[in-house]
């Protein structure tokens, strides 16, 4: 089932009485979400995330614009009627019940035409409990399991009337690193195998490059990129965008176009064209620095942190925005901290620039 956002908007009114100042949660929204696909939505807290979830899912309506599931035009109806699956980041299971009574709880509730027999609605519940591993655990009392099996709980009862589409707000946050790790595998085999049409709303951004087929970044509101996760990572639209994305961070540069070369603080990093002498933002990614004693960028080195396959050389460079820069070596070469300075030529297609006005990206040549 595709999902159409059309100018989706919200705007809250104000909650102080006195200033009259409301909030744009989202703004202007415009996306098609195709059949089948697991949407990645992020951003920091407060850029939207859940508001535009909560329209999507009907239990907030949209202030303006419009939303289709398919072809049917949903903004008008209610929660109960869009065929979705809901789950949140605290589980929200019914202490009092066991597992198997909180999956079958929403198939109790189905009226007319819909209406299941015991038998077929305990032959879903068991379905949608072995789709997520926990069909041995279906006696339990939410108390006597882990957060991680409640998390699998909430998502069978999301799962067990079939909906058309599948809403996450944040649901690993709860769960610790490993599981939030093995959890974020499993909701991706989960939708893979369903096909279910998936908006997954997390603040994690590793979490959404790794299992989303495409990502959608938001900040105050406003959509900034939407493509592949890898595609956004090397291609970002601006600043905020390259600097969400990737651990570790982009480090960024006070740096210049000057006749046709691209300079970080005084060095002059690249040859480029089609970029104006202008200030600008310089991004380079920590995989973006190759060893060179007779490279252009001057770093002072201050550490040197190893993590296996690779060395993170952690050094200063007088025009870095960030009191460090991190550059991501391969662990073959021997790093030596003894060193005055470091050196380094930067990969072209690892470096950014952004205009010093708007953040934007300026997009050039490599002479
Ligand atoms: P996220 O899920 O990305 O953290 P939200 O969608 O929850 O962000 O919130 C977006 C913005 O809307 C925030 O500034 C938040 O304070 C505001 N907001 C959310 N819900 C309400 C509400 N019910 N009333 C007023 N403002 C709200
Ligand atoms: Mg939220």
């Amino acid at each position: 089932m595709k999902i159409v956002l059309q100018h989706l908007t919200k705007i809250f009114p104000s909650r102080n009485k006195k200033s009259d100042e409301e909030v744009v949660a989202v703004s202007d929204f415009d996306f098609e979400i195709p059949d089948g696909k697991l949407i990645g939505l992020l951003g920091p807290s407060g850029c939207g995330k859940s508001t535009t979830l909560y329209m999507i899912s009907g239990l907030q309506k949209p202030s303006s614009g419009k939303i289709f599931f398919g072809d049917d035009d949903v903004t008008e109806l209610s929660t109960e009627n869009r065929g979705i699956g809901l789950v949140f980041q605290n589980y929200a299971l019914y202490p009092h019940m066991t597992v198997k009574q909180n999956i079958l709880f929403p198939l109790q509730n189905l009226k007319g035409e819909d209406k299941m027999t015991k038998e077929q609605m305990l032959q879903r519940a068991y379905e949608a409990a072995k789709l997520v591993q926990i069909e041995q655990l279906l006696d339990r009392k939410p108390s006597e399991l882990s957060g991680g099996q409640q998390q699998r709980v909430a998502i069978a009862r999301a799962l067990v009337k079939m909906p058309r589409v599948l809403l996450l707000d944040e649901p690993l946050s709860n769960l610790d690193a490993r599981l939030r790790l093995q959890t974020r595998e499993e909701i991706r085999r989960i939708q893979k195998e369903t096909g279910i049409t998936t908006v997954f709303v997390t603040h994690d951004q590793e979490e959404a490059m790794s299992i989303s087929d495409m990502i959608v970044v938001m900040k105050a509101g406003v959509v900034q990129q939407i493509g592949q996760p890898q595609d956004v990572y090397d291609d970002p639209a601006n600043l905020f965008v390259a600097k969400f994305l990737g651990t570790p961070p982009i480090n960024v540069f006070d740096g210049h176009v000057k006749g046709g070369k691209l300079y970080v603080g005084e060095d002059a990093v690249l040859e480029i064209g089609g970029v104006a002498d202008q200030e600008v933002a310089v991004g380079i990614r920590p995989e973006g620095f190759v060893l060179d004693d007779n490279g252009p960028l001057v770093c002072k080195p201050v550490n040197v942190e190893v993590m296996g396959r690779d060395v993170s050389v952690v050094s200063t460079h007088p025009a870095s925005v960030n009191p460090l820069v991190r550059s991501i070596i391969n662990a073959d070469n021997r790093f030596d901290l003894g060193n005055e300075s470091v050196r380094y030529t930067i990969k072209p297609h690892k470096i950014f620039i952004f205009s010093k006005d708007n953040e934007e990206r300026l997009r050039f040549e490599v002479k």
